[in-house]
């Protein structure tokens, strides 16, 4: 039997200045998903997309770990696999098999945590 794929939570929240994350409780909805739900740990970073963004992705994604799924929790997901599809080349990594980008803008923060629950329990069940 082969060994479920960790999963590590990302969050971006576009600096915490943008109106589409306006009704979500940040670290209420982290707080959730780092004790509540089947991830090995959960982070914020404040604009993926920007140059530290790119910097932080380097460090952070491990080169050939195909056996990790990135959880995004951001923007739009195609936009999210144009602005982050290099970087996980870069280490070896598919953005399109290695992340599971979720859009979670303009949601409650119950809305997001349930939107998030329903992926990771998805992930965790296949
Ligand atoms: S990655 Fe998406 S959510 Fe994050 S800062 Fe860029 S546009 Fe905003």
């Amino acid at each position: 039997m082969s060994e479920r794929r960790p999963l590590k939570f990302v969050m971006c929240v576009c600096t915490g200045e943008c109106p589409g994350f306006a009704k979500l409780e940040l670290w209420k909805l982290i707080n959730f998903i780092r004790k509540e739900l089947d991830v090995e740990y959960a982070i914020v970073h404040p604009q993926l997309c920007a140059d530290d963004g790119d910097r932080f992705w380097k460090d952070f994604l491990k080169e050939g770990d195909k056996g990790v799924t990135y959880v995004i929790g951001a923007c739009d997901p195609k936009m999210q696999g144009k602005m982050f599809k290099d970087a996980f080349a870069e280490k070896g990594l598919e953005f399109n098999k290695n992340a599971f980008p979720l859009d979670l803008r303009n949601m409650e923060t119950s809305e997001a945590m349930k939107r998030v629950e329903e992926a990771i329990n998805k992930l965790v069940a296949q």
